[in-house]
């Protein structure tokens, strides 16, 4: 996709990320000087373990190499074993479907709210068979899953919970972090997302024996899915801001839900309570009407220096062979089909910035019709 010569300074500014942040800088500088960056295994993990801990209020924190890893250490510490039946949503992180069976478990797929991209505790209630022994529920750009109802729902049913959190690390729901919900919570540190080192992830947990299991999964003889020194380094200075660069993003899908309007081209997840403060690694709407086409679209938008981009593949047409699918999947197709993505870099602009983002955005429509 290619951006227009006169737009390239807004998109420039649009997806800086990561951005030139002094406290890293000096992170590195440190760890230059104490030797850190050769070591894996140290202070710095140590330090950064307790902090994610504290900041989660989670007991258990395990740092490994990349969010999908930890996905597959969660299920592994729950004691997922093969021939298990593992509940995803029919629309979710595509790994997530990997994780289940490097696990050698079968995915069970559930279809997503009407308008929405995570699923209720009663759509989850109806996929239960007895082969059936955990969740995966991920909050998805921005739209925070009903973890409370769905947490009960679990233990009800006697299923394990694995909360992904890769994409609203910071999120608090009634007074909670989210990723603290579940049996385990996964984290990713991956090169986009709202804490990040390249690579990278964490399984959170409160219950030491799903730690433990954890523990020596990673272990083979050495660690074999480690963070480094130098990741942990340049993610606590990251995590000290978090709060405050989440609260920037908020105020402005704010402004731009605010500017866009509800009734337009783009149509937003329904807003949460005043318990909950989401988390935006990606904004997402669905595109209305069918009509348009949602590439031309996103590649028009591009063009104009606005960086967008479309949802998941999902896996409402993945084979009987490889997973349960419970219903049609009918609203896992639609935000398969119809959901466009704003990257978090964007919500850091200026409103200068934004209320141009909701000019051009406003535009795309009037050249669709
Ligand atoms: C990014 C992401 C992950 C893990 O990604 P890695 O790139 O492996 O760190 C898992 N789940 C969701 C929903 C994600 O967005």
């Amino acid at each position: 996709m290619t951006v227009d010569a006169s737009s390239q300074q807004l998109w420039r500014r649009l997806t800086d990320w990561p951005r030139n942040d002094p406290d890293v800088l000096a992170a590195l500088e440190e760890t230059f000087a104490t030797g850190d960056w050769g070591r894996y295994h140290g202070e710095q993990c140590k330090a950064f373990v307790q902090e994610l801990a504290s900041y989660h209020s989670v007991e258990h924190v395990q740092l490994c190499a990349s969010g999908t890893v930890a996905v597959e250490l969660a299920l592994h510490g729950l004691g997922i074993k093969p021939g298990d039946e593992v509940v995803i949503a029919g629309y979710d992180f595509p790994g997530n479907f990997r994780a289940v069976e490097a696990a050698g478990a079968r995915p069970v797929l559930i279809d997503v709210r009407d308008g929405c991209w995570t699923f209720s505790a009663e759509m989850l209630r109806a996929a239960v068979a007895s082969e059936t022994k955990a969740v995966i529920v991920s909050h998805l750009h921005g739209d925070l899953a009903p973890i409370l109802e769905i947490a009960d729902e679990c233990q009800r049913l006697g299923l394990k919970l694995v909360e992904d959190a890769c994409q609203v690390t910071g999120a608090m729901i009634d007074g909670k972090r989210a990723g603290s919900f579940g049996d385990a919570g996964v984290l990713s540190f991956g090169g986009s997302k709202l804490l990040t080192s390249g690579r990278g992830g964490a399984v959170l947990t409160d219950q030491p024996d799903v730690a433990q299991r954890i523990r020596i999964r990673n272990d083979r003889g050495n660690e074999a899915f480690p963070l480094s020194e130098l990741q942990a380094a340049v993610l606590r200075p990251q995590l000290r801001k978090l709060d405050e660069l989440n609260r920037q993003r908020l105020s402005s899908v704010a402004l731009l839900r605010k500017l866009l309007g509800e009734e337009g081209a783009l149509r937003w997840a329904p807003t949460s309570s005043d318990q909950i403060s989401s988390a935006y690694f990606k904004l997402g709407a669905f595109l209305e009407p069918q009509t348009v086409d949602r590439e031309a679209w996103v590649a028009e938008a591009v063009r104009r220096g606005v960086p967008v981009g479309s949802g998941f593949r999902g896996f409402y047409r993945r084979s009987a062979r490889r997973c349960r699918q419970v219903g049609e999947l009918v609203n896992s197709r639609r935000a398969s089909e119809r959901t466009v993505l704003m990257h978090h870099p964007a919500l850091l602009g200026t409103a200068e910035d934004l209320e141009c983002v909701a000019t051009i955005l406003e535009r795309l429509i009037v050249a669709d019709d």
